[in-house]
């Protein structure tokens, strides 16, 4: 996709702070973050929304919570916990629309969100 955002940070275009990389998928710290560990993973290849994940995408889209979990467990979160977000379209407040999750973690959450 020629003109999305995340798709010109996975092709170096725009600069992002990477601290996650393979074969499948791109973890890079959010420029807005809502927390002390703020990383966005997305999958190098481009899906617009989790509406738009294929049968084939399934191990595409586990993939990206393993890696956030990985990381999680990295920065020393896994004990007292984390949370992971994909948000989908208006009422979740998707605003770029190459598929991500969200890895927050580093300060106590409320539930439900806003
Ligand atoms: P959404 O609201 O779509 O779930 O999340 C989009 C996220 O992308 C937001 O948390 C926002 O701060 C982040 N973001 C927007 N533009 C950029 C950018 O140019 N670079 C980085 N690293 N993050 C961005
Ligand atoms: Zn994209």
């Amino acid at each position: 996709m020629s003109n999305c955002l995340f798709c010109k940070i996975r092709d170096g275009q725009i600069p992002s702070k990477i601290v996650y990389k393979d074969d499948l998928c791109l973890g890079f710290e959010d420029i807005n973050p809502q927390a002390p560990t703020h990383v966005l993973f997305i999958p190098l290849k481009h899906i617009a929304t989790a509406n738009d994940v294929a049968m084939e995408d399934r191990e595409l889209v586990g993939h990206l919570y393993t890696a956030a979990a990985r990381l999680a467990q990295q920065r020393g979160h896994a004990d007292k916990g984390y949370r992971l977000v994909m948000n989908c379209n208006d009422d979740a407040g998707q605003t770029v629309f190459h598929l991500h999750l969200h890895l927050i973690a580093g300060r106590p959450m409320g539930w439900p969100p806003g």
